[in-house]
Order: C-alpha cells, then structure tokens, then sequence
C-alpha cells in the first residue's frame, strides 16, 4: 500500500540534514530516518476517468455515455457535457476530467 506524506514536512527533514551537512553533527542516514519518520497523511488516490459517448441506445433527446472505469452507463439530456452538467464524479468513485467521442454533450 502506497503512503504519502506532506512535501513541507519532507522538505524541512532535508532542510535539517543540509544545514547540519558536514557538521558531524547529523549521522549519515539522518535524512532517510527523519523522512521515514514522518506520519502518513491520510490522503486518496484520485482515479481519474472520462465519460465515453455510445452510440447505441441514444435518441435526439437523450445521449448515452459509458464510464471508461467502471462501465456504467448513464442517459443525459442531449445538449448537455455530462462531465459538467451531470455526473462530474461516477458512482465507482472516478472524477470524470476528460470526455471522449463527441464533446460538449452532443
Ligand atoms: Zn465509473
């Protein structure tokens, strides 16, 4: 399992070792122990997916797209981008940042 920690902690654990370099005052391995020694934030992975526009189903007033993740289906109102106007998070937990086939909802 990935972890991750917060950059300014990371960067003031190096800051530490740079000041101190030379000195003998910090040991060799002062900085991958002060890294490792930092709490994992609690953070989640971003899965990051598009709607895909079928061209089964679809009619003039409805258009029918496909979760590139997860293969759900949902039916939006043609005319409208079902990134922004509808769904711009699917149910499997992917935020929809990218669309393709025909953009803008047509
Ligand atoms: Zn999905």
């Amino acid at each position: 399992m990935k972890e991750h920690i917060e950059r300014e902690a990371a960067v003031k654990a190096v800051e530490i070792v740079d000041f101190y370099k030379g000195s003998g005052i910090v040991p060799s391995g002062y900085a991958s122990d002060a890294i490792r020694a930092i709490p994992a934030a609690d953070v989640r992975e971003v899965v990051k997916a598009h709607w895909i526009k079928s061209d089964l189903f679809g009619d003039m007033m409805v258009s029918v797209y496909t979760c590139s993740n997860c293969n759900r289906v949902i039916r939006v109102p043609s005319g409208l981008n079902p990134a922004k106007d509808i769904a711009p998070f699917c149910h499997c937990g992917a935020e929809m940042t990218e669309m393709r086939g025909e953009a803008d909802g047509n």
